[in-house]
């Protein structure tokens, strides 16, 4: 996932705050080296308030000053002024998004309550200033005969169509009620985020004895017993209720009633008809967001959102989506009976009740047939793959795909210890390309999941400015001293959020709305999927997967049986994900109907053929990317889009010499990791690919039967 900045943000009452630029540190400019870094260390929950009303107080005076600019409109008076009209509340909204993803506290989570309708009225009060808007259609109206660089005619267009698709061309009426709609869906977007964090935090079930552990590998029980031990339960084990713990928890706990146990809360989460509950959140938000699309002109929120997406339909996303369900559902099947025959056989072998699998069983047996089938135990895997080896398998495939080098640095404030940093330096010229930093742990206030963030993008119009960013992700702290072990699916993780990171660090541009990850939201995830593809390279493992104990590379043939095992269990990988992303536009296609969140998603699920071993990847009450902003809302379909994209991108490097042709590798920076948003995405594409993607790879890539005359999905 990619955490977009708080960019192009919000206000309303603006009380002009009685602390000056001085007496508040989040509001002074970055110091220091390259060009200046977040002051992370003078951060203090008190200053946030006070920081973002003054900073959107300064913005909304910046852009009253362009809207009433005497001067005819002109390219540099409106378009580039507007990009730096909100320095300031960038760099604060860097601190509160940081603050509000990894540093969560109830303290800072009443100043989010307090803040998120101010922050959504203010992009209103930006968006509805007609003096402003007539400036930008003036611009826009000429930009063919203005003389306009490519990258300049293409700003003004999403300008333009930003405000237009904000609502700058509604009556004075329609205008108040969009802006109050928005407030309380910020509102509403806050309470659900930090009803999903409550319970992720408060239901983390302690396991009292050796009894309890039965079947977890020794790397578990040792993050479980430092889990326990950091939450005051010393001598017990703890597992987290977050993806990171449930998902190894059911891998290998021969515990069938603790397996339930941990499925059931983790896939309760925001469903527990507490105070927590966000079912009647969910409601609200998607009659809002109806009422929303009708105020502006479309059928339904989802036509609204894909509107300028690569997609552009609803229908195109929804046909791409069922395209792939039907074989999907059929490999379910056929994986399904693959483990109920080995749990019939464990049953009749020891003479107890046989057991029908369910969804706490579906990790459990899949583990039991990969071994079966293709002989590969996860558990045999893991000892190879050593956090901060894998980090540095990321820096060779940057050094050779990317030319980046990377150099840790100390001279840079953190927001906490576990935060490390890196400077990138181009490996031919040595300049300086930006900053790396690294938030690899869980802890209390952090959400779970990974992601992209980035701190300051890359920009030159007025100087030249290099970008920051971040990786995160909640690996369980292990032992002091000992390496950190993962899974193969969080190598996976970490390959693809650092996809994120190289497509912000390889970002050049010249204005920072269309820079690095500003892109298409179904083309954002492409970069990042793509970057997956490498982490199997022999390049990679043969240096870098190696035994934290005896530092072997890990072995020929168990790579080989990781290559014979890639299109194992990807019936319940894509079905657990396509149910989510179907979800999601059906709940958005609905219109302004009264939904009952649990009802619809029981019956639709039900109506689609869900097999009944299989849970949506994120249900409904905790599904963040859709209720936690309007960000992926109608837009889980990204990433199977996006993957459409990546698996043709993968085989023109197969195709192009391999994975480091340092040709095919060029041609992917300059057509589609440098550019940012400054050209097309299918314009990107084709200039890489010489010509449109094919869903040919992606079935392949997953085992399943390629279409006669296959349709491309993403032309
Ligand atoms: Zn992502």
């Amino acid at each position: 996932m990619l955490k977009l900045a708080l960019l192009t943000l919000a206000l309303g009452a603006v009380v002009v705050a009685t602390a000056t630029a001085t007496e508040n540190p989040l509001l002074e400019p970055w110091s220091g080296p390259h060009g200046g870094v977040p002051a992370f260390d003078k951060v203090e929950v008190a200053h946030f308030q006070t920081a973002l009303e003054a900073a959107m107080a300064e913005a909304l005076a910046n852009v009253d000053t362009i809207a009433d600019d005497p001067a005819p409109p002109s390219f540099d008076n409106t378009i580039a002024a507007l990009e730096r009209a909100s320095r300031t509340l960038d760099r604060v909204g860097t601190y509160f998004g940081v603050w509000s993803s990894t540093m969560n506290s109830p303290e800072f989570q009443a100043v989010e309550r307090e803040m998120a309708p101010k922050l959504a009225a203010f992009t209103d009060r930006v968006v509805q200033n007609e003096k402003l808007f007539a400036r930008i259609a003036a611009v826009y109206a000429a930009r063919e005969s203005s003389d306009l660089t490519p990258e300049q005619q293409r700003l003004v267009w999403l300008d333009d169509t930003n405000f237009v698709r904000a609502g700058a061309q509604l009556d004075a009426a329609a205008k108040a009620r969009l802006s109050e709609i928005n407030q309380e869906l910020a509102g509403l977007y806050t309470e659900f985020s930090q009803n999903v964090l409550a319970d992720e935090e408060n239901y983390v079930l302690v396991l009292e004895s050796e009894a309890d552990l039965a079947g977890l590998p020794e790397s578990l029980r040792s993050a479980a017993a430092a889990a326990a031990a950091s939450r005051g339960h010393e001598g017990k084990w703890a597992i987290l209720n977050t993806r990171s713990s449930m998902e190894p928890f059911l891998a290998y706990s021969d515990r069938r009633d603790l397996r339930e146990k941990v499925w059931t809360t983790y896939f309760s989460r925001g469903d527990n008809g507490d105070e927590h509950d966000n079912n009647a959140l969910i409601a609200r938000i998607l009659k809002r967001r109806a009422e929303r699309a009708k105020l502006l002109g479309y059928a339904t929120h989802a036509h609204w959102r894909l509107e300028d997406s690569m997609a552009k339909t609803p229908e195109r996303a929804m046909q791409l989506l069922e395209a792939v369900w039907t074989p999907a559902v059929a490999r379910v099947h056929e994986e399904v009976a693959d483990m109920q025959a080995i749990a019939d056989q464990e049953t009749t072998a020891a003479g107890t009740a046989r057991i029908t699998v369910a969804p706490w069983d579906y990790r459990y047996y899949a583990e039991k047939v990969r071994k079966a089938k293709y002989d590969l135990d996860e558990n045999e895997v893991k000892p190879y793959l050593q956090l901060e080896k894998l980090r540095e398998g990321m820096f060779f495939v940057a050094g050779e795909l990317f030319g980046f080098d990377f150099v840790p640095v100390a001279n840079v404030a953190v927001y906490h210890p576990d935060v490390r940093v890196w400077e990138v330096v181009d490996r031919a010229s040595r300049a300086h390309v930006g900053l790396w930093y690294f938030d690899p742990y869980a802890r209390p206030g952090k959400r779970s999941g990974a992601w992209m963030n980035a701190y300051r993008n890359q920009e030159r119009f007025e100087r030249e400015v290099t970008t920051i960013v971040s990786n995160n992700s909640n690996f369980v702290k292990g032992a002091p001293g000992e390496p950190i072990l993962i899974s193969w699916t969080d190598a996976e993780t970490m390959f693809h959020e650092f996809g994120h990171a190289l497509h912000g660090l390889s970002s050049n541009v010249t204005y920072p709305a269309l820079s690095g990850t500003a892109v298409a939201r179904d083309y954002v995830e492409f970069p990042s999927q793509l970057l997956e593809h490498w982490l199997p390279t022999p390049e990679v493992l043969d240096r870098f997967a190696l035994h934290h104990e005896s530092g072997r590379p890990i072995p020929a043939e168990l790579v080989a049986k990781i290559e014979r095992a890639a299109k194992f269990n990807e019936g319940f990988k894509t079905v657990e994900y396509l149910a989510s992303a179907l979800i999601d536009l059906k709940l958005h296609l609905a219109g302004g109907v009264d939904i009952d969140p649990d009802a619809f998603e029981r019956d639709t699920l039900a109506a689609l053929g869900m097999p009944r071993e299989i849970v949506m990847r994120h249900r409904t009450p905790q599904f963040m990317h859709v209720f936690s902003g309007d960000g992926y809302s109608a837009g889980y379909y990204s990433y199977l889009w996006a993957d459409t994209l990546t698996a043709d991108a993968a085989e023109a490097f197969v195709e192009g010499g391999g994975f480091y042709s340092h040709e095919v590798a060029k041609r992917l920076v300059d057509h589609v990791f440098a550019v940012g948003n400054t050209v097309d995405p299918a314009d990107g594409y084709r200039a890489f690919r010489g010509r449109d993607a094919k869903i040919d790879a992606l079935m392949r890539d997953r085992g399943f039967p390629v279409p006669a005359a296959a349709e491309s999905g993403t032309r």
